[in-house]
Order: C-alpha cells, then structure tokens, then sequence
C-alpha cells in the first residue's frame, strides 16, 4: 500500500478546518459510508465540516450516526468553501451538482479508489488496489490517531461491505478482512448493517424489478446480458431511481455471462449505464469511451441519446470488447 498517500491527506486534513465532504451524485454506501466516516474524523478532530448533497441520501443508510447532518445544496448557495474533501468520486464531474458551494480556488483533497480516477486536487490518494473508499479512510482514521468509535467503525463497514458485495467481488483481500475484524472489535454488529444495507427492500422497489426483469435478455451466445428501466416503469411502480440499483446484477449473475448491463432513462432524458464483468472485460474501459468511468469489473456512464440508441450503441462496444479477451 502506497503509504505517502495516506501521508498527503493525513497532512492536508490535519493543517485546516472548516471543510466541505463531497462525492459522487446517486450516492451508494461506499459513497454515504465515507462522507459520513470523514464526518465523524473531523468531530473527532474538533474541526468545522459541512457534509453537503444534492438529493435526499437513501433511507436504507439511516441508521448510520450523522446521517442527518447531510445538508441539501441551495439555491443558490449560501457560501462556499476553500477546503474540500472529495470521497468516492472517481473523477470532478462525479460531484458537479455541488460544485457550486466550491471556491474556484478550493484546496481539494482527494481520496479514491477508481482506476480512471485522474489524481485531480491538491492531495490525492487514489488506491485502485483498495476494496473501497472505507478501506482508504481506515487508514486516514489512523494516521490522524482518531480513535474507532463504534459510530465511525458502522460508517467504514457500511462501505466494505456494500463495495465488495458483501465481502464477495474480486476485490475482496485478506487486510480487507482484517479491517473488518477490527470494526467488529469496536462494536459493529454485522447483522444490524446488512440487513438494512443489503438485504431490505420497498415494495416499490420490488415491484420495479419485477418489471425490469420481464425485459432481460441474453445475447445468443450468452456471453452478455442486459435490462432496462423506463422512467414509465419507475412511476408505474412508485420507485425511485435509487430503486433501481442493483438491478444489473441480475443480468451479470446468468452463469454464461461475461457482462452485464443495465439502461436507465433519467429524468433529464439521457441514459444511464451501469456496466458488470466477471473476469476479462474492463469495463471501465468502455465506460470511459462514453464519458464515464469506473473499476474493470463494475462501470457507468450516461448517454446523451434515446434508450433504443443508447443500448444499441454500448451493446456495440460490448460485443467489440468481449471479441478481444
Ligand atoms: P453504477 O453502475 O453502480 O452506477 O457504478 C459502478 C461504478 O462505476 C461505481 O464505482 C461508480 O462510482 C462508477 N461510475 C458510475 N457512473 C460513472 C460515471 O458517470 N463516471 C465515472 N467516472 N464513474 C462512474
Ligand atoms: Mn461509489
Ligand atoms: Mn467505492
């Protein structure tokens, strides 16, 4: 583990105060789990920090200490600020619905596990090697020499567990385990994350998958999948966008299947792709050809097109990159 990196950000965080936590929009628990760890590092440090969204963070992570001190952005904004930290975002683009409360100036610290993250920021720590952002602020927690409050340790869990899929994707280590062992020392209690994390779902959010699986389908030689989500679908089943998280795994988990893919009209009419692999294709590859980016086995992007031009066009890509492992 590169460990000037943590050294960088350990420094950088400890030589200011009053610090805007960003990260991506559609935030997963990598995502929540790291903002809200961050949080619980600068309380712990007696610095100001302002943890600021642009969508209400999903019910599911309530339980997690802080989540209510996430702030929704205005408009327009209130102030802006001269020190950032930027958690899960692979690149700039990733936090562009806050960008406005950032001074233009803005010292920003970045702390990141995406491949096709670019190193933007005054402090980077990017560590394609880690099985989550968690993973990463772990080890800022104990360069700073803050102590694993149980509240801080449910935060960095949420993250391990929800980006290794619940300790199964390739990107799971044995230090992985390790850290997880740890937090379970400071009184996180497994169950009590993955149930509402992983396991629980709303009937609405039932009722979309219903219907997106009555459109999956495999290609002829199996070797890819896909479904899609009308943003009809959403409203006939009362969902939300977030609702339809996960849904690609359903197209990945067919056993002859290298990719999985999943289309999503978003409500600005574009096209949003999640894109999964199991071992050969990079994924993030053909992500980044779209504009987007990510890890080699788990991608997206979003199209500027109609659904129909948006699947036959990755679908493309797809076909080009499996033809070439
Ligand atoms: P998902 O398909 O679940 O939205 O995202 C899968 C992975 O790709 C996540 O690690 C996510 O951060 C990354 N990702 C998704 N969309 C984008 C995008 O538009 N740009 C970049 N750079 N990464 C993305
Ligand atoms: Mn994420
Ligand atoms: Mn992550």
């Amino acid at each position: 583990r590169d460990m000037t990196g943590v050294n960088r950000v350990v420094t950088a965080i400890s030589g200011g105060d009053d610090w805007l936590i960003v990260t991506h929009e559609r935030p997963d628990g990598d995502a929540i789990g790291s903002s809200l760890a961050v949080a619980h590092i600068l309380r712990s440090l007696g610095k100001k920090f302002t943890f600021m969204v642009s969508e209400p963070l999903p019910h599911r992570f309530s339980y997690l200490p802080m989540f209510d001190t996430a702030e929704m952005i205005a408009s327009p904004v209130v102030r802006t600020y001269k020190r950032v930290i930027a958690v899960d975002c692979a690149d700039e683009a990733r936090f562009a619905p806050v960008a406005a409360c950032i001074d233009e100036f803005a010292e920003i610290v970045n702390i990141d596990h995406h491949q096709t993250n670019p190193r933007y920021g005054a402090a980077a720590w990017v560590d394609p090697a880690a099985a989550a952002t968690c993973e990463l602020i772990y080890h800022v927690a104990r360069g700073l020499d803050v102590p694993l409050e149980t509240g801080l340790a449910m935060c960095l869990y949420t993250g391990i567990l929800t980006d290794t899929g619940g300790f199964a994707y390739p990107s799971t280590t044995r230090d992985i385990h390790q850290i997880a062992a740890e937090l379970l020392a400071c009184g996180v209690q497994p169950y009590e994350i993955a149930e509402p994390a992983m396991q629980s779902r709303s009937w609405e959010q039932v009722h979309l998958m219903q219907m997106a699986l009555a459109n999956l389908a495999v290609s002829n030689d199996g070797s890819y999948a896909a479904l899609y989500v009308t943003r009809g679908m959403i409203d006939g089943a009362g969902a939300t966008d977030d609702d339809a998280e996960g849904l690609v795994e359903f197209a990945r988990s067919i056993d002859t299947v290298e990719v999985g893919m999943l289309f999503r009209e978003t409500v600005d009419g574009k096209v949003k792709v999640s894109l999964r692999s199991k071992r050969r294709v990079d994924v993030s590859r053909i992500a980044q050809t779209f504009g987007g980016g990510g890890h080699a086995r788990a991608a997206g992007c979003t199209l500027a097109a109609d659904l129909d031009t948006a699947m036959t066009t990755v679908v493309e890509q797809v076909e080009q990159a499996l033809a070439e492992v």
